[in-house]
């Protein structure tokens, strides 16, 4: 599944990517992984079949509304979140934002509520979408040119560093999502693809379980498989200027965030500005998930160190 895992009967390993973007007057959340609800009582939300496909892990601390309040920020911040697609594994924190908007396609929208085939219905789970009131949809037909796709557009009341990159083939609706910081942009490709070596320039290649993993889930092969065509292309040509990344790739996501993928984002450093601020590394799973400030004994911002 992962390839790493060598054994039939082992469990391979795979995240549940969020980004966490720190506008000037929000922050923007990108996916939302599963949440708090989720976590404490998944039978009511996610279906049997993926229960037991994919076992999920359901630690409170590693909801993203746990992290983003371990790295010193309110969850009432969280303003807007642009999801990627509707899967319940990207979705299933949305609960945990009642206040944010929501900003997704149109055809996703329309298609996940549709609720057509029985496969639909497991992996789009109304049950998750408290918030639909608040969902602000984009139509796919419209937008400019962007480094080789398509209809790429930016996002209503948000910083024109965040752009939506059409991405269709996983589902009808799914997109990228562009985010500039620093005069570097970073793609979270969602679920384009599942495995770091399909971006390989010389011999795209995926395990066995994640292809069919993969294949089991797509709504458009074609489309699938251009995207990924499209997506190696820029990692050759724009390489330098641009870290691509998709969901569930635990490699891909170690070398962005700095930090072992089975612990959560810890307090951000309290002395520099945050935007450059970095995980702390003293972070170890032993230690309970408290929301520790400056000022409380268990926290000695002295210790912190950047790497
Ligand atoms: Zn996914």
């Amino acid at each position: 599944m992962d390839g790493f895992t060598r054994s039939m009967v082992e469990r391979g390993h795979l995240t549940s990517h969020c980004l966490l973007l720190e506008a000037d007057d929000r922050l923007i959340l990108v996916d939302t992984g599963m949440g708090l609800r989720d976590v404490h009582d998944p039978r009511s939300r996610i279906s049997g079949f993926f229960l037991g496909l994919v076992a999920p892990d359901f630690r409170e601390e590693m909801t993203a509304i746990r992290q983003v309040e371990r790295m010193g920020f309110d969850p009432r911040d969280v303003r807007d979140i642009v999801l990627t697609h509707l899967d319940f594994d990207h979705a299933g924190g949305l609960d945990d934002f009642p206040h944010a908007r929501v900003h997704l396609t149109t055809r996703e929208r329309e298609y996940a509520e549709q609720q057509k085939t029985w496969m639909d219905r497991q992996r789009f789970r109304p049950q998750q979408w408290s918030t639909r009131g608040q969902w602000h949809t984009y139509a796919g037909s419209s937008g400019e040119k962007w480094m080789g796709f398509d209809c790429v557009r930016e996002l209503e009341s948000l910083p024109s560093d965040v752009l939506l990159v059409p991405l269709h083939g996983h589902t009808h609706g799914h997109v990228g999502v562009a985010v500039r910081s620093e005069g570097r942009w970073k793609l979270n490709a969602g679920d384009a693809y599942f495995y770091h070596a399909e971006m390989d320039a010389v011999r795209p290649h995926c395990t066995p379980g994640l292809r069919f993993y993969q294949w089991m889930l797509e709504k458009d092969r074609r489309a699938r498989l251009d995207n990924q065509k499209r997506l190696r292309e820029l990692r050759r040509t724009h390489g330098s200027d641009i870290d691509i990344f998709c969901s569930h790739d635990v490699l891909e996501f170690e070398r962005l965030a700095g930090r072992s993928a089975r612990i959560p984002a810890d307090r951000m450093r309290a002395d520099t500005p945050r935007s450059r601020a970095t995980v702390d590394p003293r972070w170890s799973p032993d230690v309970p998930p408290v929301h520790r400030r400056p000022g409380d004994d268990s926290f000695d911002d002295s210790r912190s160190r950047p790497h």
